[in-house]
C-alpha cells in the first residue's frame, strides 16, 4: 500500500501556510510545563493548552490533527541533534535514527528512550494504526508503522509541527572548526 494513504487524511493547507516561518518557541514563554530537564508528567486542562500553544501546534498536539505532507522544515533535514516535544520539551528522537521515508513527514526508526513515547491503538478513518504520543505530556505526535528500516523495522511518522530541534553542541563545534 502507498505509505501516503496510511497517514491521516490531510486537512487544507491554509492553517499551515505560515508554519515554517514561525518559531515554535515563541509559544512557550508562558508554558508552565515546558522543560528539557524535568521528566515529570505534564497534565494541563485543554483550555490551558489552548492558551499556551500556537493554534497550529494545539491543533496537531491536542486535537490529533495532521500537518500537510512535505510541509515540515524537518522533513528532509539532516542536521545532527535532538528532537523534542514542542509542547513540553520532552526529548523524543535523535537525528541519527531519522531516515528518508519519502512519506512526507519526518520519520524515525527508534525513539530516544522507551519512556519517551506512549503507544495507543487508533482505529479512526477506517484504519488500524498505532498512535504515538509524547510520554511526558501525551501530545499527539503521529503514528508508528511496521515498514521502517532495520534495526527496528519501525517507522515513526511524526508531525514536524510538534517537534523542536536542538543541534548537538559537540557536532556543531566540530563542524565550525572544520570549516573555519
Ligand atoms: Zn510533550
Amino acid at each position: 500500500m502507498d505509505t501516503y494513504a496510511l497517514c491521516n487524511p490531510c486537512i487544507p493547507g491554509l492553517l499551515f501556510s505560515y508554519l515554517n516561518n514561525k518559531n515554535n518557541m515563541d509559544s512557550l514563554k508562558n508554558n508552565p510545563g515546558y522543560s528539557k530537564n524535568d521528566s515529570s508528567k505534564v497534565v494541563l486542562p485543554d483550555e490551558e493548552w489552548k492558551k499556551i500553544l500556537l493554534p497550529v501546534v494545539y491543533y496537531i498536539a491536542r486535537q490529533k490533527g495532521t500537518e500537510r505532507p512535505w510541509s515540515s522544515k524537518f522533513e528532509d533535514s539532516k542536521a545532527i541533534g535532538t528532537y523534542y516535544c514542542a509542547a513540553c520539551g520532552n526529548a523524543l528522537f535523535k537525528s541519527d535514527t531519522k531516515f528518508e521515508s519519502a512519506c512526507g513527514w519526518p520519520s524515525f526508526y527508534e525513539p530516544i528512550s522507551k519512556a519517551a513515547i506512549i503507544y495507543t491503538p487508533d482505529n479512526t478513518h477506517g484504519m488500524h494504526r498505532t498512535e504515538v504520543q509524547c510520554g511526558r505530556c501525551k501530545s499527539h505526535l503521529g503514528h508508528v508503522f511496521e515498514d521502517g528500516p532495520q534495526p527496528t523495522g519501525l517507522r515513526y511518522c511524526v508531525n514536524g509541527v510538534v517537534l523542536d530541534f536542538e543541534k548537538a553542541k559537540e557536532a556543531e563545534k566540530k563542524f565550525n572548526k572544520n570549516n573555519s
